[in-house]
């Protein structure tokens, strides 16, 4: 199965595809995190993206679908798939259906997280991740049980993404309207689009994405 997540930043893509990765097999592909990764190593493309990423803003259409190109091309084509943070414009949403076709894919669902903009400043400002195992905690709503110590691999050591600032935010809900939410209407017109109420408890979406998945 080859699955799209979507909805604005905090609408919690991220934890959820991570959840379906260890109870399907299934493959995470989030550009967000492979541009984070190449800022990280400081290749060219991350030296390209950090300034635009810091603020909040889209990168390239085209840096973007090469990353996703070379990951498909690296992947079991009976692997599924959930994209998490792409495609976010109509041209990479043109783009991803010439790269699924040319490795042997099809889109079976796109999946929108709906959730309440207001409530997302607040779940993004307070997040962190464990900078060993990289599972998600944050500062109200998901504590580790012993503060400091990372409940699932004991790492003490814990990261804030820069972009996670309240300016940031703002700018990539922006984003998020202008650009990314207007490709909607091309997947519905394919009657593929499901829709997930993001606002409810962590495990309760899951649930609900796992009955999609099912059928
Ligand atoms: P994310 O982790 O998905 O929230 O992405 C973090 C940042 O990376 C975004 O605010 C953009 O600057 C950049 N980014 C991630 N995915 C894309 C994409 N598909 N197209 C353009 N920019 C992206």
């Amino acid at each position: 199965m080859n699955i799209i997540l979507l909805g604005p930043p905090g609408a919690g893509k991220g934890t959820q595809a991570q959840r379906l990765v260890e109870r399907h097999g299934m493959r995470q592909l989030s550009t967000g995190d492979m541009l984070r990764a190449a800022v990280k190593a400081e290749t060219p493309v991350g030296l390209q993206a950090k300034a635009v990423m810091e603020r909040g803003e889209l990168v390239s259409d085209d840096i973007v679908s090469a990353l996703i190109d070379a990951e498909l091309a690296a992947l079991d084509p009976a692997i599924g798939v959930i994209f998490d943070g792409y495609p976010r414009t109509a041209p990479q949403a043109r783009s991803l259906d010439e790269l699924l076709a040319s490795h042997g894919r099809a889109l079976d669902l796109v999946i929108e997280l709906e959730v309440n903009e207001d409530a997302l400043v607040e779940r993004i400002t307070g997040r962190f991740t464990c900078a060993g195992c990289g599972k998600g905690y944050h500062d109200t709503f998901e504590r580790p049980a012993v503060d400091g110590v990372c409940d699932k691999c004991g790492s003490t050591e814990f990261k804030r993404r820069p972009d996670d600032n309240e300016e940031t935010v703002r700018t990539r809900m922006v984003e998020y309207r202008a650009k990314t939410a207007p490709i909607l209407p091309i997947y519905e017109a394919r009657a593929i689009v499901r829709r997930v109420d993001g606002m409810a408890d962590i495990d309760a979406v899951t649930a609900a994405l796992e009955r999609l998945i099912a059928g």
